[in-house]
């Protein structure tokens, strides 16, 4: 792929890559050679980051993308139909995955690195703990799962998250369960709902919105802030062409802490009518929470309008709650509503993990941000969002 540098040069990653290595002025991203050492790092000793391989030091993070899919989504259950059959293509979905998280890794120096990469798909969605765990161990990026619910944006809730959204004590419960999820395990979605559990553990809790704040998706909220306090675990969110600010202002009211909220898929109308909500953006930031542009490199959040709005929230003085990601996933089944399902229905993707690295760092330096504001921006706020004390 191709990027444009400051000097209005293109090359190539790999060449990218090259001259950073050989450079004795450049350290990679940041251009600035400095050690980890800032008052961020010491606060964050004593806290982890949980991985799918268990828990790690923040800063043994690197550079971390806040919301991806790796490798695949599957709404099959929304829409109460057997998921797609995972075992024909599991060892191709490895290997192919692995080779993408592996290019986001080598596209880091020893500075950045080795990478990490959050895993915002939650429950039954096409979240399989083992396989997250046979996919962390194929490539140096660390793998960050999540518990939670999605929403009722382009499907309809998950059955067992409406059925505790009605019932008697239901929030609870479902608090219960991400609680259970994140500090012993998450449920293992070869049972039928809440049967079995794996020992693998979340390290984020991923809620979301459709248009409009739905009853389920309130009760999930309600739910994600009730676990979030208990446990310290961050909250994640989808949002669909705005909601935002109204998420963040019920997870706040229901107890969640602000350094814990990060409000995502920011980039485009966000506000429900302008294209780039720059004062929206100044709101969800003024009530401490983090605003996310995680969809890097898809076309209607082009890189340039992305880094203008990041660009807007680093002069009104918001540089640490500032995260970025693009929003992959390798694989889909776009047959979710279908009774039966094949392999063949498994749809394929190569997306490229570096865009936020590559292109969007270049837009942002081209744009004043410095070296060192640019490693707060894709290194050091990550680690403080994702830290917790782990139990
Ligand atoms: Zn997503």
């Amino acid at each position: 792929m191709h990027v444009t540098t400051d000097s209005g040069t293109s090359e190539t990653l790999l060449s990218r890559r090259t001259m950073l290595n050989t450079s004795a002025t450049a350290a990679g991203l940041f251009a600035v050679s400095h050690p980890l050492s800032s008052a961020v790092s010491e606060e964050a000793a004593a806290l982890r980051v949980q991985t799918v391989l268990g828990s790690v030091p923040a800063e043994r993070l690197g550079v971390t993308l806040m919301h991806e899919h790796a490798p695949l989504v599957d709404w099959s259950e929304l829409f109460e139909t057997s998921p797609a059959p995972i075992a024909p293509v599991r060892s191709e979905m490895l290997a192919k995955t692995a080779g993408l998280l592996d290019a986001f890794h080598h596209s880091l120096n020893k500075s950045e690195g080795p990478g990490a990469v959050v895993e915002t798909t939650p429950i039954r969605v096409g979240r399989y703990p083992k396989l997250l765990v046979d996919l962390a161990k194929r490539t140096k990026v660390h793998l960050i799962a999540s518990s939670g619910f999605w929403c009722e944006a382009l499907a309809p809730q998950h059955p067992w998250a409406v059925r505790m959204s009605v019932q008697k004590g239901g929030v609870d419960r479902m608090a219960e369960l991400f609680v259970r999820e994140i500090t012993k395990g998450m449920e293992d979605p070869s049972g039928s709902w809440g049967e079995r559990y794996t020992d693998i553990r979340a390290g984020i809790i991923k809620i979301g919105t459709s248009t409009y704040l739905r009853p389920s998706e309130r009760a999930c909220h309600i739910a994600a802030a009730i676990a979030s306090q208990e446990t310290g675990c961050p909250i994640t969110t989808h949002t669909t062409t705005g909601g935002g600010l109204e998420e963040a202002e019920l997870l706040l009211k229901r107890g969640a802490s602000p350094g814990k909220v990060i409000i995502g898929h920011q980039g485009h109308m966000d506000d429900r009518e302008n294209e780039e909500a720059d004062d929206y953006h100044r709101l969800i930031a003024r009530l401490g929470c983090y605003v996310q542009f995680d969809r890097v490199g898809h076309a209607e959040y082009a890189v340039p309008k992305q880094a203008r709005q990041i660009v807007k929230l680093i002069e009104g003085g918001f540089l640490k709650q500032v995260l970025v990601s693009h929003d992959h996933a390798p694989y889909y089944c776009p047959n979710y509503a279908a009774a039966e399902k094949r392999p063949a229905d498994w749809k394929a993707a190569s997306p490229d993990y570096t865009t936020a690295t590559t292109e969007l760092a270049a837009e942002l330096r081209k744009m004043g941000v410095s070296a060192a504001d640019l490693r707060t921006l894709l290194l050091e706020n990550p680690q403080r969002a994702l830290a917790f004390a782990v139990a």
